[in-house]
């Protein structure tokens, strides 16, 4: 039985292994030969940031003179930071002149003697030259410069990625040699284990996969090239942390994440999780797709494997969770909406904003017998659209009427998709949206306590020059600070929009047609950007009133300074700390959010239709921001 079993066992290693062979071929045909040109070498495998490139996380130590790379915002090494600290010395000292420091050069210095070949190892010298000049000190080392013979460069180190000189008899660079020493003295086959296990010595703008497990240089390779194509910039020294937690696995999709992430040993910080979990998701894809398997099969999808974007103004890949689509209890309809998702590719937030409408539906056709095709008709599509209408939260709450009418829009998407797909062959005609159907707030439940109160707004408007701090901030002076609130808290008032819209105004933003004052505003929210939105001519004169202060130059500073400007993809912020309004009756609002939206019962009354427009390159500089000088 053991003789059976020892036969065995090379034959499925065999079968594993060209499994594994399969694989690592259907990666390697999906690599990109062009990628990171003059950062990339294929051929020493080694990674060498551009300090210049955005796309890399690794600059220039601002420093004078130092040359070290720095991951750091700040911009300054750690050698130079230390030393700073040191000497107890401000910045413009520190540059003026910079004490000795560590610093670890980016790159590799040669010999002084003329014509020699070896690095710079100590006092211009290379470690042969150094050893040369022997104990006796006395001589100047420009004399001994002169009077030595260059000497042809020593093979390289056995490191492998690693391109030093060597200088031991073990065929070790300095570097390596020093680290063997510490290790304890190794011979033979203990070695040469050793030796496979090291690593060049790189600066932190680089990082090498020499000596790495075929399969796992080219997974991490892969998943780094299809991570690549989105922000965040690549980060050496993440890499060559992941690479440290990764010692000795051979595939860096089978890793056990436990030991990569979780176990103590080198630093493991949020980023190294990150870049672990990002790299793990483009190979889990990469299998599926590997292995034939569909992600949009079945009812339960991995939201991981999709590849939809978050919401509207997060377009990077959501990787949480699953989209079930058993809630649709309805066969034909469930069969649809899938496939409008697998189709057109919503975010996900839409996608479950679709299914939770359609879910809705589905139990209303349920509840009422309805669920077969043939027998479907106009009203039973009314029935679908009262549901949704009066869907409730947990708590009983009506949700607002955008949102209904955002799962109805869904709901009808889903249908019309379906009829132009020819998936609803079964279903009758009349099963479809007739009219436009819309629900209305009633303002006894929604709009209560959304809107400001006219008392308040009348209020706020007679103390409307206590707004905006007392004191300046930095070249700013109090008035022109003063100014600015009081316009954005009057932009606020007029028009209705988010604290986060009114501080992105562009310079152009107010659009006149037939008479018609328009106000061109980006909803970060909803990610429909460049909206035009009708406001009154006494808005538009705060507006441009406002622009010409600016423009004048007396206020060139004033204003991003105190508005910070919100990311799009930034959380919400309670808008108090937007715009930083100050003075009686607002410190009473408490802590706004959407339900407190300053909005004044002059834009409820006009609303007017607000229409998409195409997108169009902004040139302008936003509003609020401080003109470049
Ligand atoms: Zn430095
Ligand atoms: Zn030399
Ligand atoms: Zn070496």
């Amino acid at each position: 039985m053991s003789r059976a079993l020892r036969v065995a066992a090379p034959i499925q290693a065999r079968g594993e292994h060209s499994g594994e062979h399969r694989w690592l071929e259907w990666l390697q045909a999906r690599m990109d030969p062009a990628w990171r040109a003059g950062e990339w070498d294929s051929e020493a495998l080694l990674f060498t940031g551009d300090l210049n490139s955005a796309r890399t996380a690794a600059w220039p130590c601002r420093t004078p003179g130092c040359p070290t790379a720095t991951r750091r915002p700040s911009g300054r090494c750690d050698g130079c930071r230390r030393a700073r600290v040191g000497v107890g010395r401000s910045w413009a000292e520190f540059d003026a002149a910079p004490p000795p420091r560590a610093t670890r050069p980016l790159q590799r210095g040669s010999c002084s003697v003329p014509g020699c070949e070896g690095d710079l190892h100590c006092a211009g010298l290379c470690f042969r030259h150094e050893r040369a000049r022997g104990k006796d000190r006395t001589e100047p080392v420009a004399a001994f410069i002169a009077r030595a013979r260059p000497l042809a460069r020593a093979a390289e180190c056995r490191v492998a990625g690693c391109d030093r000189e060597s200088i031991a008899r073990r065929g070790l660079c300095h570097f390596h040699n020093q680290r063997l020493h510490r290790r304890g003295l190794l011979t033979g086959d203990e070695l040469a284990a050793w030796i496979a296990g090291e690593r060049p010595r790189l600066g932190l703008h680089q990082f090498s996969v020499a000596g790495l497990p075929e399969l796992l240089r080219t997974e991490l390779l892969y998943a780094l090239q299809q991570r690549d194509q989105a922000p965040p910039p690549l980060d050496p020294t993440e890499v060559r942390i992941l690479l440290t937690r990764l010692a000795g696995a051979a595939s860096l999709r089978e890793a056990d994440p436990q030991a990569v992430c979780e176990s103590g040993g080198t630093v493991c910080n949020t980023a190294t999780r990150g870049l672990f979990r990002g790299l793990r998701r483009h190979l889990d894809r990469a299998w599926a797709h590997y292995a034939g398997a569909d992600p949009f099969a079945g009812d339960v999808w991995q939201v991981a494997l999709l590849d939809l974007p978050i919401n509207a103004s997060r377009r990077w890949p959501a990787t949480q969770g699953v989209i079930d689509f058993s809630v649709v209890e309805v066969t034909w309809l469930r069969e649809i909406v899938k496939d409008w998702a697998r189709t057109t590719r919503p975010c996900l937030q839409r996608l479950r904003e679709t299914l939770r409408a359609c879910q809705a539906a589905s139990r209303a056709l349920t509840a009422a017998w309805r669920a077969e095709q043939a027998g479907l008709g106009a009203g039973d599509f009314t029935r679908i659209l009262e549901a949704i209408s009066s869907q409730r939260r947990a708590d009983g709450s009506p949700y607002p009427a955008s949102h209904r009418n955002l799962m109805i829009y869904q709901f009808c998407q889903v249908i019309e998709y379906g009829r132009a797909s020819g998936l609803m062959a079964a279903v009758p005609g009349p099963f479809r949206p007739a009219t436009r159907h819309r629900v209305h707030d009633d303002p006894n439940e929604d709009e209560l306590g959304k809107a400001l109160p006219e008392t308040v707004i009348r209020q706020l408007d007679a103390h409307r020059h206590l707004h905006g701090p007392a004191g300046r901030a930095g070249a700013i002076p109090a008035a022109g600070l003063q100014l600015m609130h009081q316009t954005i808290y009057q932009i606020l008032r007029g028009t209705g929009r988010r604290p986060g819209e009114v501080v992105s105004l562009r310079t152009g933003c107010i659009e006149i047609i037939g008479g018609q004052h328009n106000l061109i505003c980006d909803n970060h929210k909803a990610g429909r950007m460049r909206r035009r939105l009708p406001i009154t001519p006494g808005t538009a004169q705060i507006i441009q009133s406002w622009q010409q202060r600016r423009k004048a130059g007396r206020t060139r500073h004033t204003a991003a300074v105190a508005v910070p400007q919100p990311a799009a993809a930034r959380p919400p912020v309670p808008w108090a700390r937007h715009t930083g309004l100050r003075g009686p009756g607002v410190q009473d609002l408490g802590r706004p959010d959407r339900h407190h939206r300053l909005r004044a019962a002059r834009t409820r009354r006009h609303p007017g239709p607000v229409r998409t427009v195409p997108d169009h390159p902004v040139r302008a500089a936003p509003f609020l921001r401080p003109k470049a000088r």
